[in-house]
């Protein structure tokens, strides 16, 4: 969960083709240090902040959107990690774990939010250099899934 009040927060991809706008406060900002989230980004883990659908809108480029359907997951579920098929850039994720919500990398706002992270997970395949993420709490930093709690707090935001 960000400080910032409801403004409105714009972003887009590498190319600027896709844009999008989100209004109001994020509901969860996590970090994922999975093998997937790592590949997903080709980094050391992703930062991803949530938003409910109706509070995220594409403004242009949504013909380039462009669907991974990610089906070999701990889980076993599906995640559908959506990019721009003209420049790569990953974009957003919608999980049937989490329906409603946009998962969106934080990197590609046009602006460095100050994001506050809720909690990580997957530090199992966290890389041997990155270091805590400063701002969790001890209780939120997780070996594999986050508790159920952290879902539960979510959707009551919904
Ligand atoms: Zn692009
Ligand atoms: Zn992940």
């Amino acid at each position: 969960m960000s400080v910032s009040s409801d403004k409105a927060r714009t972003g887009s991809c590498l190319s600027k083709k896709v844009t999008f706008k989100t209004t109001g406060p994020d509901i969860n900002c996590a970090v994922c240090h999975c093998t997937n989230c790592r590949r997903n980004n080709g980094s050391t883990y992703t930062v991803k902040a949530w938003f409910p659908d109706k509070r995220f809108k594409f403004t242009s480029g949504e013909d380039l959107l462009k669907q991974h359907d990610d089906s070999d997951t701990n889980t076993g579920g599906i995640v559908n990690r959506w990019f721009c098929s003209h420049c790569g850039s990953p974009i957003l994720t919608r999980s049937f774990r989490v329906p409603g919500i946009s998962i969106v990398h934080v990197g590609l706002f046009d602006e460095a939010w100050d994001w506050r992270i809720d909690f990580e997970q997957w530090r199992k395949s966290r890389m041997s250099f990155v270091e805590d993420i400063p701002g969790v709490s001890d209780d939120c930093r997780y070996y594999d899934f986050p508790d159920k709690r952290e879902f539960e707090r979510v959707m009551a935001k919904l």
